[in-house]
């Protein structure tokens, strides 16, 4: 098993890189698929949510809202620690949990986490960064997502910054170019992935 961790800001195509790995045969654990399992209705990590942000963020039927929490979370630097901090134990365990489920195989496993912030994560040999000038990301995120200007810039400010991420990064996606640019590069990180892989 060889284990990498993939991130990028927002926009930058984490998740079609993610897809396209998958798709040469990598095990995705996608960590923003375990925190909506964690956060489901009547989950514990839902009640210590709502004890710390309050009911607004449930919607009638009693499941969370997440646009009401993301307004909280943006907004707010104070809450948005409180809110890593009761998120992130809970995802690192169900990851490690999942990545143990590997351990023995030739697979390579990618740990899609888009928040990572720093290196010593979840077990991971090595970081892949998807790289994106940020004009290029609100470019896309407006042009597919119909996401907002405004809304977008805001979100890829409370990340940390293009400069930071990659400076995390044992290997640097550019996804600047088009999608045959992509799997060339892909291609290449893929044969080396799966070297090491193999080779434990
Ligand atoms: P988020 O952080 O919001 O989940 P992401 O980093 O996972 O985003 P994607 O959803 O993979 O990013 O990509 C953002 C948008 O850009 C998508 O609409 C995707 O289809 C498009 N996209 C990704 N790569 C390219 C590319 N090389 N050329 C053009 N469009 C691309």
């Amino acid at each position: 098993m060889y284990v990498v961790a993939l991130t990028g800001g927002i926009g930058s195509g984490k998740s079609t890189v993610a897809e396209r790995l998958a798709g040469r045969g990598a095990v995705v654990i996608d960590a923003d698929a375990i925190v909506h399992e964690l956060q489901r209705t009547g989950s514990p990590l839902l009640d210590q949510l709502v004890e710390r942000f309050g009911p607004g963020i449930l919607r009638p039927d009693g499941s969370l809202d997440r646009a009401a929490l993301a307004a909280i979370a943006f907004s707010d630097e104070q809450a948005r620690n409180d809110l890593n901090d009761l998120v992130h134990p809970a995802v690192r365990t169900e990851m490690v949990r999942r990545v143990l489920a590997e351990s023995g195989t030739d697979h390579v496993v990618v740990l899609d986490i888009p928040l990572l912030t720093d290196r010593a994560t979840h077990g991971a040999s090595a970081v892949v960064v998807v790289d994106l000038p940020v004009d290029e990301a609100v470019r896309r995120l407006v042009g597919s997502r119909r996401m907002d200007e405004a809304d977008a810039r805001s979100r890829i400010a409370a990340q940390i910054t293009r400069e930071e991420r990659l400076a995390l990064a044992d290997h640097v996606v550019d996804n600047s170019g088009d999608l045959a640019d992509l799997d060339r590069q892909l291609d290449a990180l893929w044969s080396d992935l799966q070297a090491r892989a193999v080779s434990g």
